[in-house]
């Protein structure tokens, strides 16, 4: 039997360097310990990270003061672009935040989060182009970690924080992500307030959403100028498969297709996107997902709770989980503090699980705009409504 060894000598193997296995690893090593984490992606540069993130008090924010690195966060933080605009598909705004440059939740690329994390680690924390598939219980409740193409390595304790797809949570649980029946395809227009002056003004400084008709065209601001576009529409889980290879000119004109009769401005958004084409369909697991509590093996973020993006919560809850899995994996008696993490992990992510289910069931809706108009005015303080066209 594995024994409750002095915290430094933990050995914690943390699976995925995503933005909850990275703030993870910080703040364990803030307190002395040193995990590893393994990460499938081959280097820091490896990919792009996606789009903009917004990070919440308490939560994102929470994390990253723990982890010392509120001052680094700062200054690569966008305060400024925090307004949210909802039109209808006529292109009419319907809803504007009052002061949205005054909000408490500020936005940060991913790929700029991802730097400051990885920054704030000791050389070798991260372990590149480790993809792991499987884990194996010992008799000893250590657990090996198999890698493809490498050797196993064993870890006292293991997290998964591998996202969606885990290969750590088939050894906790049966469950497995369903998809919700929304895919979405992800585009960019780049350099948006110098060539593309007109959806500028649309997307304002933060994120539009124009939802209506069972379709959406979201359009959120990222850093240097550039604007990350997603059309998303009810679709069969195999057409982004089918959508892998094909020309994003050839794309971009299916989904103009589907738009027809949306306002010209609207589809802009997709007619000024450059060549990138990302199709995305939207996965969950089920709402309150639990599972018996087992030495040595646990998960964070998207592993265990995988969600739609219609609640703005997945990076959030992902980072909170981290916060309070450091704390317990440095009590003397890890375990049961490992345990006591997830039981309150479960009822903490709940509320926004049934968030974004429903936000997501609303918003591709038939009269989308109106309701999340509805789901805003109860979820936002002050808002200004409006009723003119721009
Ligand atoms: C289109 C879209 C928009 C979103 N927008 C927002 C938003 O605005 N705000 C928000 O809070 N959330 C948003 N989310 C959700 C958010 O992206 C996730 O909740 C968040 O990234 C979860 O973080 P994580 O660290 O748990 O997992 P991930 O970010 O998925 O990271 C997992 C890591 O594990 C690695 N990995 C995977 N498999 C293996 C393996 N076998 N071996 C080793 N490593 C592996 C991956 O390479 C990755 O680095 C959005 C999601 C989508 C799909």
């Amino acid at each position: 039997m594995a024994h409750d060894n002095a915290p430094q000598a933990r050995r914690i193997g943390i699976v995925g360097g995503g933005p909850g296995g990275l703030t993870l690893a910080r703040l364990l090593v803030a307190q002395g310990l040193a995990p590893i984490v393994l990460e499938l992606d081959a280097g820091p540069e490896a990919r792009p990270q996606g789009g903009s993130l917004d990070l919440h008090p308490e939560s994102g924010l929470l994390a990253l003061d723990r982890a010392g690195l509120r001052a680094g966060f700062e200054a690569i933080a966008r305060h400024e672009d925090q307004e949210v605009r909802i039109y209808a598909r006529t292109g009419e705004l319907l809803f504007e935040d009052a002061d949205a440059a005054a909000g408490d939740r500020p936005e940060v690329d991913r790929g700029e989060l991802r730097g400051l994390l990885l920054a704030s680690l000791p050389a070798g924390t991260v372990a590149w182009g480790q993809k792991v598939t499987r884990i194996e219980p010992l008799a000893d409740c250590t657990m090996r970690v198999h890698v493809a193409a490498a050797a196993p390595r064993t870890f006292d304790v293991v997290v998964g924080a591998d996202g969606t797809w885990s290969r750590v949570r088939p050894r906790l649980t049966t469950a497995r992500p369903a998809y919700s029946g929304v895919t979405f395809v992800e585009l960019e227009v780049a350099d948006i307030d110098a060539a593309h002056p007109t959806l500028a003004r649309l997307v304002g400084r933060g994120k539009l959403f124009a939802p209506g008709d069972r379709k959406a065209i979201i359009a959120q601001r990222n850093g240097h100028g550039t604007v990350r576009v997603y059309v998303a529409q009810h679709a069969p889980e195999r057409w982004a498969r089918e959508l892998a290879g094909v020309p994003a000119a050839n794309v971009k004109a299916q989904l103009l297709a589907a738009l027809a009769g949306w306002a010209p401005a609207l589809r802009g958004f997709i007619e000024h996107s450059g060549d990138h084409v990302r199709a995305q369909p939207l996965y969950a697991l089920p709402v309150g997902l639990r599972w018996p509590h087992r030495r040595g093996i646990t998960l964070l973020g998207d592993a265990a709770h995988a969600m739609s993006p219609f609640a703005g919560e997945g990076v959030n809850n992902a980072m909170a989980d981290a916060l309070a899995l450091a704390a317990a994996l440095a009590e003397p008696a890890w375990d049961a503090a490992v345990a006591r993490y997830e039981a309150a992990m479960a009822v903490r992510i709940a509320p926004s699980a049934v968030a974004s289910a429903d936000g997501l069931a609303q918003a591709m809706s038939v009269d989308g705009a109106a309701r999340m108009v509805e789901l805003m005015r109860s979820h936002s303080p002050p808002h200004r409504e409006l009723t003119s066209a721009r």
